[in-house]
């Protein structure tokens, strides 16, 4: 028995019932992943226990000679995998990475540029219930509505436009390689800011599968946790190191106070596993897996927004087959089957249910399926969403797969 077991039978056997859900079902949100046996050593260490507000070297805490390396470690593997010159590995999460990247850019009120919301944005790109959206002025820019692409020339005509401070690259849910260059040329022209939020593609940057933001943008933030397998959390990256010194001001003591030091030591070890040559094979399985998937829902009859995929996921329009988001969700949920609900670019369907769903492969391929297990995959999500009950079938083939 673990001590855990010992002391609180409740929250073990809790944790016991999720990890045989996540053991029994697909996982096919995009935004998810498994995180390696290592990564949640550290994470679970005694790291916790440790304070260490400030900076390698420069903390107001004594006894930080141990966490000082353990965090430079963290800073020197990152700035490794994206080539950046200067990395903060201090966010608590990816939307604690971007309040620091706004407060140390902006004045209150300012303009800023990022994907609207409904067509793949996220939250913290400007949404009204967002901090972003309540304190900035917004101004979205949307796909095109043929090809669902973004369009940089009419991202350019809305920057000359409004002429905001800083425009953010990046995206939730967009299954096309975003043109960072491009996007620095516009910033260029219009005196703004570059902020490239790469939360959901960052492990294909770190493998070279997406084009890398750091030699084009002031600054790039992402999560840990999608794509890069890493524990859950944010991270910092830029070439400018003076600009990187007000980020730095920004987390701390601007907003948070100490560093999450266990957390800091998981991401340490998953940069190290995302700097080996395997990372590579599996972020390009990500991939190959994705296309496979979209290729099968195709067959089957769905409308894949885009027609296709470049990364780890794509969107599905349901509304042809008279579903939405929501109704698909309960289906495929009961099924054991997870995705996230999502809107389409130039929806149809009221917000909250969406008229199409998000799935992604970061998840089901750390469990080691290739694209022949795609066509399985999409079977049962096709069945599932038609009112079959595909549970055993799902627990059955998702149990062949061991978990990390
Ligand atoms: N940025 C993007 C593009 C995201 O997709 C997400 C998470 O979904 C975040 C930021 C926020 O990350 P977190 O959930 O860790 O706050």
């Amino acid at each position: 028995t673990t001590p855990l077991e010992q002391k609180d039978q409740t929250v073990f056997d809790l944790i016991q019932q999720e990890a045989e859900r996540q053991r029994l079902g697909l996982e096919l949100i995009a935004s998810e992943n498994f995180t390696s046996a290592a990564v949640r050593e550290a994470v679970g260490s005694i790291a916790t226990n440790k304070y260490a507000e400030g900076y390698p070297g420069k903390r107001w805490y004594g006894g930080c000679e141990v966490i000082d390396k353990i965090e430079q470690l963290a800073i020197d593997r990152a700035c490794e995998l994206f080539g950046a010159a200067w990395a903060n590995v201090q966010p608590h999460s990816g939307s604690s990475a971007n309040i620091a990247v706004y407060a140390a850019l902006l004045e209150e009120g300012d303009t800023v540029m990022g994907m609207d919301l409904s067509h793949g944005g996220h939250l913290t790109h400007g949404s009204p219930v967002n901090f972003s959206g309540k304190r900035f002025n917004i101004v979205g820019y949307r796909v095109d509505e043929e090809t669902e692409r973004l369009d940089m020339e009419a991202v350019r005509a809305l920057a000359l436009e409004h002429r905001p401070k800083m425009i953010i690259a990046g995206a939730s849910a967009y299954s096309r390689q975003i043109d960072f260059a491009a996007f620095r040329a516009i910033a260029d022209e219009v005196g703004a800011y570059l902020f490239a939020d790469i939360a959901h593609i960052a492990g294909l940057v770190a493998a070279g599968l997406h084009p890398n933001p750091v030699p084009h943008a002031h600054i790039v933030a992402t999560t840990t946790h999608k794509t890069l397998r890493g524990p859950r959390s944010g991270l910092l990256l830029s070439n400018d190191p003076e600009l990187g010194a007000k980020i730095d001001r920004a987390i701390f003591p601007g907003h948070q106070g100490g560093p999450l030091e266990h957390v800091i030591a998981g991401k340490a070890v998953a940069f190290g596993e995302a700097l080996q040559p395997a990372f590579k094979d599996y972020a390009a399985q990500i991939i190959k897996n994705a296309q496979a998937l979209a290729a099968a829902m195709e067959a089957r009859g769905y409308r894949i927004v885009t027609g296709g995929t470049d990364n780890h996921m794509f969107l599905a329009d349901l509304r042809p087959q008279g579903l939405n988001g929501t109704k698909a969700t309960q289906a495929l949920d009961a099924n054991f089957i997870t995705i996230s609900k999502s809107t389409l670019p130039f929806d149809t369907e009221k917000i909250l249910h969406g008229g199409g769903i998000r799935i992604g492969t970061p998840a089901v391929t750390t469990r080691g399926m290739k694209e022949s297990d795609m066509d399985r995959v999409a079977d049962l999500i096709d069945r599932a969403l038609k009112g079959e009950d595909v549970k055993e079938e799902v627990h059955a083939f998702a149990g062949q797969f061991p978990m990390p």
